[in-house]
């Protein structure tokens, strides 16, 4: 493949800025500007020159094919971030010739090389992306190989079984009891459980890796966007106390004890005449109903009884104008009364439904997960040839998982969310 190179830190000042080059020759580009770098893995102090003038002092590094990112031969050079060096830097490669790589290209490299499954890059995508501690933990176990490793664990039960059965068949023909050992079917049951464990686990993986939404409802000038104002401490709903000023739904990104958190103040609940307020209402409610919790605020602390659903939470708001609340919890936005109350018990409330997260949080690995576990139902009712056919179909689909097979599909999509330089 050619010579590609990108700024594999981002644009802009800074204490580095790294220049990544992968490809056949990538090594002896890299020499032409700084010099001779005899071992691989070295970090070389070095002046980088352009047509014999010095641009910069510089870091380089090497590492030979086979034992680099991509896989290919790859040099990386760290200048001084500042942008008119990567300038001259990347002024300096394209006239060698070398072409600036697109998004995800060595990413994609690293894929097509077979240093990556599809996985582990989804998994890396995902880490790229991440914003709090539960997505890096996520992300960083599905990069590292963990989706991988259990797939091939899964493969070499089925390998195992589809020999069992291979004997079985070979018998067969020669008229002798064609049954297929048990040891076949405790391997094939066991695998579902695994798959199934995975697929159940879905859900919650996938809510740690795109957040939760947790809606706050309630009648109009119940306090909602008061709340929000304070959970989010700044102003981004409108408050006011004439009655359905929040028209649309206002979301509020939140990092909640490492759990990524939209919180999402509705309109106001009420019947209205207004035909914008009312678009605004109907969206709220599907919003609200979607959402992973909610918030039902009042004053005096009751449950919206149409969107109440099992665990929600129950605040009774304008605690400080007050005293009573009942069995609700008493928040104030005006005092702070109640708001870290609050938080503690949405952020316990959230964390309990992320308790059964598998490894598996995009929906392509679900499908995957699903396809190879259904294939195996019911085989104990099957006839032995076609034992081996759902064993192949369940394979197959792992194959997928990990991009072995029909990967192409899916590069373009994932790398589209990639950055330059990754
Ligand atoms: P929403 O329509 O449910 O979003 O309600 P708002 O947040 O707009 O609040 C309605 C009115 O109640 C506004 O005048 C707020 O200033 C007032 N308010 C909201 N929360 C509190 C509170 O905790 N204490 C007091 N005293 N007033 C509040």
């Amino acid at each position: 493949m050619d010579l590609i190179f990108a700024e594999a830190t981002p644009p802009g000042r800074g204490g580095v800025s790294v220049i990544r080059i992968s490809g056949d020759g990538a090594r002896a580009i890299a020499e032409r500007m700084v010099g001779p770098m005899p071992k691989a893995r070295h970090a070389y102090f070095r002046n980088l020159v352009d047509r014999g003038e010095n641009i910069d002092q510089v870091l380089a590094i090497w590492f030979a094919a086979g034992s680099s990112f991509t896989g290919e031969e790859v040099a990386e050079l760290q200048l001084h971030g500042a942008p008119v060096v990567v300038r001259r830097t990347v002024r300096a490669l394209l006239d060698l010739g070398i072409r600036p790589a697109d998004a995800g290209e060595f990413t994609r490299r690293a894929f097509l090389n077979g240093r990556m499954d599809l996985a582990e890059i989804e998994g890396l995508g995902d880490l790229l992306a991440a914003e709090t501690e539960a997505q890096r933990k996520l992300a960083l176990r599905a990069a590292s190989g963990e989706l991988a490793q259990k797939a091939e664990t899964w493969r070499a039960w089925l390998i195992e079984a589809g020999a069992l059965v291979e004997v079985s068949v070979d018998f067969a023909d020669e008229e002798v009891p064609d049954d297929v050992p048990e040891r076949a079917f405790e391997l094939i049951e066991t695998l579902r459980g695994e798959l199934k464990h995975q697929i159940d686990g879905f859900s919650a993986a996938e809510r740690i890796r795109e957040g939760f939404e947790v809606a706050i409802v309630g009648p109009p000038n119940s306090g909602k966007s008061s709340l929000i104002n304070r959970l989010s401490k700044r102003d981004v709903a409108i408050v006011s106390d004439i009655a359905g000023t929040t028209r649309d739904v206002i979301e509020v990104r939140m990092d909640l004890g490492g759990l990524a958190v939209t919180m999402l103040d509705t309109a106001g609940l009420r019947e209205s005449r207004d035909a914008i307020e009312s678009i605004g209402i109907d969206r709220a409610r599907e919003r609200a109903r979607n959402a992973d919790l909610r918030v039902h605020m009042s004053d005096e602390g009751q449950r919206v009884p149409d969107l109440y659903q099992s665990g929600d939470i129950v605040v009774a708001s304008r605690a400080d104008l007050r005293a009573e609340a009942g069995t609700s919890l008493p928040v104030s936005s005006e005092t702070g009364q109640g708001v870290d109350d609050l938080l503690a018990l949405i952020q316990e409330k959230l964390t309990d439904q992320t308790a059964s997260a598998g490894i598996v949080s995009h929906e392509r690995q679900r499908t995957e997960l699903i396809t190879a576990f259904d294939a195996l139902a019911d085989v104990r009712e099957l006839p032995v040839e076609l034992v081996s056919e759902s064993l192949r179909v369940s394979n197959s689909a792992l194959d997928r998982l990990l991009g072995r097979i029909d990967a192409e599909d899916y590069l373009d999509l994932i790398f589209s969310s990639f950055c330059i330089g990754k």
